[in-house]
C-alpha cells in the first residue's frame, strides 16, 4: 500500500491541509509520499518526513499557475510508481490538479471526505451528508490510484519522529495552456487566524447589520480569539468572505466557537459542529443551532454581548 499526499506550499510551508492528510497516511499502511509544489527548501521537507513522508516529489512551477504541468507530471509519476492512494485538500490548486488528474488518468475522484481507511488494497472513504448527520462510507472499486479530496481538519496534524526525507526533483513539462500568475495578494488580517485560533466568535444575521460585527470584535479581542460569520451576512456584504464558516466557506475545531445571531442551518454546522464546546446566542429558544451547542443563551445578542463584554473587561 502506498499513499500520495498533495503539499501545495503556502508562505514558504507545507498547506496545513498536507499535514493533517501526511499525519493520517502514516497511520494508513504502507509507504508515504509527499508531492510538494512550491520553491522548497530543508526546513519544508524536514516538516514533510516530520509528519510521515518518506519520499517528497518536489516540483517548482515558479510562477505558472501550476495546476496543468503538475497535473501531467503527476501523472507520469503515477503510471512509473503504482501508488495506491492519493489524497488532496480543498484548495484551489489541490482540487485544480485532482480534476486534471482524474481526467488523464481515467479515475474517479472522491471529493469531501472527512476519513478514509485501507484494507489490503481496498480503499474506503468516508463522507458526512445531511449537515453531518449521516455518515456514508463509499469503497473504491475503480483501478488504483484512488483519488480522494479530503476537507479541511478531517484529521489532526500531529508530528511523529523527526525524519528527513528522500527528496526527488521533478521536472515539469511545458504546457500549452499554462498560464502566470502576474500578481499575488496577501489577505491582511489581525488577531488569530480563524482556521488556527483556539476561540472563535462569530456571527450571524441576528447582529442586524455590518456595524454590529464591531461588538464580536471587542469580544474576541478580550477571549483572544478570531471572527468568523454565515454566509447570509457575507452575501449581504457585511463582512469579506475570508470570514465565512461553513459549507462553501472555511471549516473551523476551535476549543470554543461562539455563535452569536446564528440559526444554525446544517450548510453552517457542516463548518463548526466539531469545535470542543459550542456557546449560542439567539433570541428564538426554538433556533436549530441550540440543537449542537452545549451553552445556550435565549437572548438578544445586543444585551447578551455587550454584557459579556463587560464581564470580561471587569475581570482584567
Ligand atoms: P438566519 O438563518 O436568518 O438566522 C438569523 C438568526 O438570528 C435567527 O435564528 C434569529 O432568531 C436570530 N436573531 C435575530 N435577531 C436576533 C437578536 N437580536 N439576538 C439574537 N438572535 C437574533 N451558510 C453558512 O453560514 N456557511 C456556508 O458555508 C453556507 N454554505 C451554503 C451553501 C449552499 C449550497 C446553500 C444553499 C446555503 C449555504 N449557506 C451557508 C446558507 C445557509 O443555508 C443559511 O442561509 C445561513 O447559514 C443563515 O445564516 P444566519 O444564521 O446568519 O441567518
Amino acid at each position: 500500500m502506498s499513499t500520495w499526499v498533495f503539499a501545495e506550499e503556502v508562505n514558504g510551508h507545507p498547506s496545513a491541509s498536507a499535514l493533517e492528510m501526511l499525519t493520517k497516511a502514516r497511520s494508513l499502511d504502507g509507504d508515504v509520499a509527499a508531492i510538494y509544489v512550491g520553491p522548497g527548501g530543508d526546513d519544508a521537507f524536514a516538516q514533510l518526513g516530520a509528519h510521515g513522508a518518506q519520499r517528497v516529489f518536489h516540483m517548482a512551477p515558479g510562477d505558472e499557475l501550476p495546476a496543468a504541468a503538475v497535473a501531467a507530471a503527476l501523472a507520469e509519476l503515477v503510471a512509473a510508481h503504482a501508488p495506491d492512494l492519493l489524497l488532496f485538500g480543498l484548495a484551489a490548486t489541490d482540487r485544480d490538479v485532482a480534476g486534471r488528474l482524474s481526467a488523464r488518468l481515467d479515475r474517479p475522484v472522491l471529493s469531501n471526505a472527512v476519513d478514509v481507511s485501507t484494507d489490503g488494497g481496498t480503499v474506503s472513504v468516508v463522507n458526512e451528508i445531511l449537515g453531518g448527520t449521516t455518515r456514508v462510507v463509499t469503497q473504491v472499486k475503480a483501478d488504483a490510484p484512488a483519488i480522494v479530496v479530503v476537507r479541511q481538519k478531517a484529521f489532526v496534524a500531529e508530528p511523529g519522529d523527526a525524519a528527513t526525507p528522500e527528496v526527488v526533483t521533478v521536472d515539469l513539462p511545458a504546457t500549452e495552456s499554462s498560464a502566470i500568475i502576474v500578481e499575488r495578494h496577501a489577505e491582511i488580517s489581525e488577531g488569530p487566524d480563524l482556521e488556527a485560533a483556539d476561540i472563535v466568535v462569530s456571527g450571524g444575521r441576528g447582529l442586524g447589520a455590518a456595524e454590529h460585527f464591531s461588538l464580536l470584535d471587542q469580544l474576541a479581542e478580550l477571549l483572544g480569539g478570531a471572527v468568523g460569520a454565515t454566509r447570509a451576512v457575507v452575501d449581504a456584504g457585511w463582512v469579506p468572505y475570508a470570514m465565512q464558516v461553513g459549507q462553501t466557506g472555511k471549516t473551523v475545531k476551535p476549543n470554543v466557537y461562539v455563535a452569536c445571531g446564528i440559526s444554525g442551518a446544517m450548510q453552517h454546522l457542516v463548518g463548526m459542529k466539531d469545535s470542543g464546546t459550542i456557546i449560542a446566542i439567539n433570541k428564538d429558544a426554538e433556533a436549530p443551532i441550540f440543537g449542537v451547542s452545549d451553552l445556550g443563551i435565549v437572548g438578544d445578542v445586543h444585551k447578551v454581548i455587550p454584557a459579556l463584554v463587560e464581564a470580561l473587561k471587569a475581570r482584567g
